[in-house]
């Protein structure tokens, strides 16, 4: 067995019943293969491989916290600090009920390679709880928040490990978790990031992911001859990244005609109202439903379809594997010429490998939706030299970092002989840099 396959066999036996996990993995490691190939010696003296795989440390815990009626409730709360060779473990806090060890595991272990092609010194961690914010009230969320804060405040520091925010944790969140910490700790210090603009968050980040993702495919398209402008846009999602990569695809030109949540999604023939997505979704936390009520040219469907539409582009930003293959099956039958992932792995593999085998351009999430990872290391950056830069400089700051991005992973698919092969550039770049510090740093 090669050493690549040896590994993925002890990743799914040390590690049942993770999935999304094992998912992870395989795809990472199978574009890495010429590397490891090319290294083995070294790198199974080292172990580089399996330590790569091994979280440096997993913490779980009980999250308990009193609801509305006075009764008590209990979530699991989680952080993975996955890997610190290049830096402080960075990556945000997913409240979700679909939260799991395993689904914390992918997410942190994508992470890696995510933090690593930012160019910036973080390290990859993720954390979460099964705790769905949804529905809940703003004391019942502080309550949580509280409870989850009282217990990872031992393991998290602005030069340990910072977290932020991701599904079902935005402002609100964070803002509930920096209060807390700081009650505790009696420090006032950058140990999360997107944090209010009052208390330490940087301009641009709420928009950074979004935004990040249409710099790194405008960049793409116009290496391939083509470009964004008067192109039609299936996004998926109606969060936090999916109304900012709204925003930016229609001020860079295009037209984006689909949005999602978790019980339908809306066809707008007119392009979608980012204004009111805004006010639907950030204001009142309210269902797509109302924005079909208040928009004429606007159709609601139940349930999935957002790849069905004929696009040119399509930006996955819901959750992981939303993208299947019959999905990647409709979109090429409809001629799309790009597919960007803004959430992490939304695309499952066979989807992938359908889309790249009928000439899809196609940039994975860990490249692509790196922007507000980046834009969170640029916020460290503010709180330690305890000043804030205009929204322009953050801005042009994030432009260069997915422009780079995209030049450092085509780059590394080219080198290794797999030109236009986005996803194998983005393993292979992200990979390298952290072998370099791993072997560095000798056996830790
Ligand atoms: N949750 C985001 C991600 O998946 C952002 C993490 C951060 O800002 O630390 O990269």
């Amino acid at each position: 067995m090669s050493y690549v396959d040896e590994i993925y066999s002890m990743v799914v036996e040390k590690n049942p019943a993770q999935p999304e996990f094992h998912q992870a993995v395989k795809e990472v490691l199978e574009s890495l293969r010429v590397v490891i190939e090319a290294n083995e010696e070294a790198y199974r003296r080292d172990a580089l491989i399996e330590r790569l795989v091994t979280p440096e440390r997993q913490i779980i815990f009980r999250v308990p916290w009193v609801d509305d009626k006075g009764q008590v409730q209990v979530n699991n709360g989680y952080r993975v600090q996955y890997n610190s060779a290049i830096g402080p473990y960075k990556g945000g806090l997913r409240l979700h009920p679909s939260v799991n060890l395993g689904i914390i595991k992918f997410l942190g272990f994508e992470q890696i390679f995510k933090n690593s092609l930012t160019g910036l010194p973080i390290g990859g961690g993720k954390g979460g709880s099964d705790f769905d914010p949804k529905g809940k009230s703003d004391r019942e969320v502080m309550a949580f928040c509280q409870s989850f804060i009282t217990e990872l405040y031992k393991y998290i520091g602005a030069d340990t490990d910072v977290p932020a925010g991701d599904i079902g944790t935005g402002a609100r969140e964070i803002g509930y978790m920096y209060g807390q910490y700081k009650r505790i700790k009696d420090v006032y210090e950058g140990v999360l990031t997107g944090k209010g603009l009052s208390y330490g968050g940087s301009l641009a980040r709420k928009e950074a992911t979004g935004y990040g993702l249409l710099y790194i495919t405008n960049e793409m398209l116009k290496c391939n001859g083509k470009s964004l402008a008067g192109m039609t846009v299936a996004v998926s999602g109606s969060g936090n990244v999916a109304i900012y990569a709204t925003e930016k695809a229609q001020q860079l030109g295009a037209k984006v005609v689909t949005v999602s949540d978790s019980t339908g999604w809306i066809y707008d023939k007119d392009g979608i109202d980012v204004a009111l997505l805004k006010e639907v979704k950030e204001v009142k936390r309210a269902r797509l439903t109302e924005y079909a009520a208040a928009r004429p040219s606007a159709e609601y469907h139940e349930g999935k379809g957002v790849w069905t539409v004929k696009v040119d582009v399509a930006l996955p930003c819901a959750t992981q594997n939303e993208l299947l293959l019959d999905d990647a099956k409709a979109l090429v039958a409809n001629g799309v010429t790009a597919v960007c992932e803004g959430a992490n792995m939304p695309t499952s593999m066979e989807a992938t490998e359908y889309l790249q085998k009928n000439g899809v351009l196609f940039v994975p999430g860990k490249a692509a939706n790196a922007g507000g990872v980046a834009t969170s290391a640029l916020e460290m950056s503010q709180n330690s030299e305890r000043l804030s830069w205009t929204f322009e400089e953050v801005d042009s700051k994030l432009q260069t970092i997915m422009v780079n991005i995209f030049h450092n992973l085509d780059n590394a698919a080219k080198k290794y002989g797999m030109d236009g092969n986005y996803v194998a550039g983005a393993n292979i770049a992200g990979f390298l840099k952290v072998a370099e510090a791993m072997t560095a740093q000798g056996i830790v």
